[in-house]
């Protein structure tokens, strides 16, 4: 392909980086919530998107199948960022990773030392760091989605999980107790991509750079 492919999320990465790609002058020509196409053309004739799931970004990105990606920071944890190049925080899809238990379990307790924590989690490396800097042993049980069913139903003590507005702990009567790190997405490129095609990539770097907004 002698022109660049981004490779985005539908939902709200996409909803929330159509102004970044307005900037560069690119406007789809399709909705991904409404048209089943996966690969969409622009109004640059040199630019298309790939539409993926969330947590694959960083993968097409890290094979060249994508020149650029937008994935969020907690994704981009669990992948490990190999073959990327992340110039830029874009400050979108921003939410906090945390730490939720039942409202009234004990979790001062539960995290003392010679106690082991029973965590359910889509970000199995984030929480593996995030206790093992704390000292605390940890059972880590790998979901897919849901989180906040496992301490409901016994499969887990805690989770970790995004957290926005904090809705759904709530409608689940759980709470978070501790906050792991600020999540927004990110930029990343194709570090080979980079190279090669640096001509047609950094005017459109320059312009999501010129657009990011806190
Ligand atoms: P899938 O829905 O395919 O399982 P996903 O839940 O990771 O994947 P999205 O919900 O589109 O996909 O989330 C994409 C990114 O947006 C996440 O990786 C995260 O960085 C961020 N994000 C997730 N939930 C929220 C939220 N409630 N508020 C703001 N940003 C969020
Ligand atoms: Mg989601």
């Amino acid at each position: 392909m002698t022109g660049i492919t981004l490779a985005l999320s539908k939902g709200r990465i996409f909803e929330e980086t159509l102004p970044l790609l307005a900037a560069a002058g690119i406007v789809p020509s399709d909705d991904p919530e409404t048209s089943r196409k996966l690969i969409l053309g622009t109004s640059r004739a040199d630019v298309r998107l790939i539409i993926v799931r969330a947590s694959d970004t960083p993968t097409y990105v890290q094979y060249g199948a994508a020149d650029l990606g937008i994935a969020g920071k907690d994704v981009l944890l669990e992948h490990g960022g190999a073959g990327l190049y992340q110039p830029l925080d874009l400050k979108i899809a921003r939410c906090r990773m945390a730490v939720a238990v039942p409202a009234g379990f004990d979790y001062a307790a539960a995290v003392r030392p010679g106690a082991r924590l029973r965590v359910a989690t889509k970000y199995i490396q984030t929480a593996r760091e995030h206790f093992a800097g704390k000292g605390v042993h940890v059972d880590l049980i790998k979901l897919y989605g849901s989180m906040e069913l496992a301490p409901l139903v016994g499969l887990a003590d805690a989770i970790v999980d995004l957290v926005s507005s904090g809705g759904t702990l709530k409608a689940n009567n759980l709470v978070a107790v501790e906050e792991i790190m600020p999540i927004s997405s990110r930029l990343i490129v194709n570090q080979a991509a980079l190279k090669m095609k640096r001509a047609l990539l950094q005017p459109v770097i320059d312009a999501f750079a010129g657009a990011v907004r806190d």
